[in-house]
């Protein structure tokens, strides 16, 4: 049976990437979806797997504002610097892999984008974008990242939107009738006050899409950016989860 393991926005997060590779099976098929780099102080290591294991991956804003500096003028001060640092450290063969990443994937049944349909940096965070995003498109499931919160939007063919925060992890049975869009949360810098890093599985078969919190040595990784230099606050927050 087929099994996918959905990892988002990892920025360069090795310790965590590396506890989710261990909550996947062998056979299950890896999908990334985006900023692979930023914010982290692993991003070749952490590109350099997602090259290995993954079998698909879309381009996130942050890999994009590696490669071109695209987009910068709308970072924060903080995550302008650890941009900068990125940029300096980034190798050729991983620069050049991240350059070929496209913005969408469309599979029969569902869509990759980092984080919505056609917009593809726009952040799906209310019931207007929810509704937006599904007008663009036509997937059953949409599967999302970028605002590192694990949570998922469910519109009924009247229209209703429902929606639900997966901050503690669980499952969700998909209704044949209703379309999705799936958030995974973030493998490297979880948003939703809760510090335990998240992904997704999905089972075609089974209809089912189940949140995975885990935790991961976040000492280790603030020691690691704080050797680099990056930010202090950015080290901070990965233990307070936001
Ligand atoms: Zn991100």
């Amino acid at each position: 049976m087929t099994r996918f393991a959905i990892l988002s926005d990892i920025h360069g997060n090795l310790e965590s990437l590396q506890r989710a590779l261990a909550l996947v099976d062998p056979d299950d098929s890896v999908l990334c979806l985006g900023d692979t780099v930023g914010y982290g102080p692993n991003p070749n290591e952490c590109v350099r797997i997602v090259r290995e294991r993954a079998t698909n991956a879309v381009l996130g804003n942050h890999d994009l504002a590696a490669l071109d500096n695209y987009g910068v003028e709308y970072f924060n001060d903080l995550a302008k610097a650890a941009i900068t640092w990125t940029q300096g450290v980034l190798d050729e063969e991983n620069r050049t892999w991240l350059n070929g990443l496209a913005y969408e994937l469309r599979f029969p049944e569902f869509l990759l984008v980092h984080g919505a349909p056609v917009n593809y940096f726009e952040y799906i965070l209310d019931k207007r974008s929810a509704t937006k995003a599904f007008d663009n498109t036509d997937a059953a499931i949409t599967f999302i990242g970028h605002t590192h919160i694990a949570e998922y939007w469910e519109r009924e063919p009247d229209g209703t939107i429902n929606h639900k925060h997966m901050q503690h992890g669980g499952e969700l049975i998909l209704s044949p009738a209703n379309r999705y869009i799936i958030d995974v949360g973030s493998v490297g810098q979880p948003r939703d006050l809760n510090p335990q890093a998240s992904f997704a599985f999905y089972e075609p078969e089974r209809k089912r899409v189940e949140w995975v919190r885990y935790d991961y040595p976040i000492d280790e990784v603030q020691h690691k950016m704080h050797e680099v230099h990056l930010p202090d606050y950015l080290a901070l927050r990965l233990e307070a989860g936001r």
